[in-house]
């Protein structure tokens, strides 16, 4: 859920009470708010294949907003964003560089490494005074972990994660990508939000992708994407990776949607599926390319409904993948 950096929440009615925090940061950007009719969903993706993202044959490669869009980024988010993404401030370019190829890798993304970073751990519950503890994310001290949400049947949002960020990798290593996880099921708890951005950072990623499912009230539907805010502060300098990071979600919101014919979520990002926040410390403290993706929400029935398909969920590692593959140019 999107509480990563909060107090877990308790699985009671308040659980699924939106923060209104989150709202008051949500990315106010230039288009009016969308709702989920369909013919709003249509029209999102006719603007998709309006701006050269249509599918094909070719790995889809689309931007998620026109660039009118992405330009007005930041008139709401609190306190960040207000420099607008230059076109040119593309991933710095130790961001961008290769690393060493691994020997035989072949595909697209041969030699470049994708950390894949699945929300939350399902042993968190069992370890809640460790998640509590606090840790420094730069701008501040936040909880080391949470323990994520769960639908109302009881599937828990890090099994969630974890299926398909292995997904993900599955298909990224078949396009040549190093794949490294932040945690794999194997350890006890966690880990805290500093050593998930860590572990990216010390990757040299190329691109970093935090898989999550959010936790509202029923009939808040569809995804977003979180992208980070320009924040400075202790170990936290997110100035390098504003603008390339934005580039990686709205590519994977685009794929995202096609892939698994979802909406961008309806309750917050105006309808965008992107959302841009400046209190995540696995965002504040990385120096790499990284976005979260909040894949739907869980607590809703009908988006609960996919969650739980092992389908619908490798379409959703298909959208996540593609949008990685169109980021690095693959
Ligand atoms: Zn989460």
């Amino acid at each position: 859920m999107r509480y990563d950096d909060s107090p877990p929440p308790p699985e009671s009615a308040s659980s699924v009470s939106p923060d209104p925090p989150w709202y008051s940061r949500r990315s106010t950007l230039a288009v009016a708010a969308a709702a989920l009719a369909p013919t709003a969903l249509a029209g999102w993706v006719l603007t998709q294949v309006l701006t050269g993202s249509g599918p094909g044959g070719q790995p889809p490669q689309p931007k998620a907003l026109p660039a009118s869009h992405t330009a007005g980024a930041g008139a709401g988010d609190a306190k960040s964003s207000t420099t607008t993404p230059s076109p040119t401030a593309s991933a710095p370019a130790s961001a961008s560089a290769p690393a060493a190829p691994a020997k035989g890798s072949k595909g697209p993304l041969a030699g470049r490494t994708v950390v894949i970073d699945p929300g939350h751990n399902t042993g968190n519950f069992k370890h809640t005074s460790e998640i509590d503890r606090q840790v420094d994310i730069g701008t501040n001290l936040k909880e080391c972990d949470t323990t994520g949400t769960t639908t109302n049947s009881g599937y828990m949002e890090a099994e969630f994660t974890l299926d398909v960020s292995r997904r993900a990798r599955t298909l990224l290593e078949s396009k040549g990508a190093k794949v490294v996880f932040t945690h794999n099921a194997d350890r006890p708890w966690g880990p805290c939000i500093d050593e998930r951005a860590r572990i990216g950072n010390e990757a040299k990623a190329d691109a970093v992708v935090s898989v999550h499912a959010d936790g509202v009230s029923a009939g808040n539907r569809g995804f977003h994407i979180i992208l980070p805010a320009t924040v400075k502060g202790g170990a936290a300098d997110t100035s390098k990776i504003v603008g390339p990071s934005r580039d990686l979600g709205e590519r994977i919101a685009g794929n995202f949607a096609r892939s698994t014919g979802s909406a961008p979520a309806n309750y917050l990002g105006s309808g965008t599926g992107l959302v841009v926040r400046d209190d995540l410390g696995g965002l504040n403290l990385s120096t790499r390319p990284k976005v979260f993706i909040e894949c739907g929400n869980m607590r809703d029935a009908k988006d609960a409904a996919q969650l739980t398909s092992p389908e619908w969920r490798q379409k959703a590692a298909e959208g996540i993948t593609n949008g990685i593959v169109g980021f690095l140019g693959g």
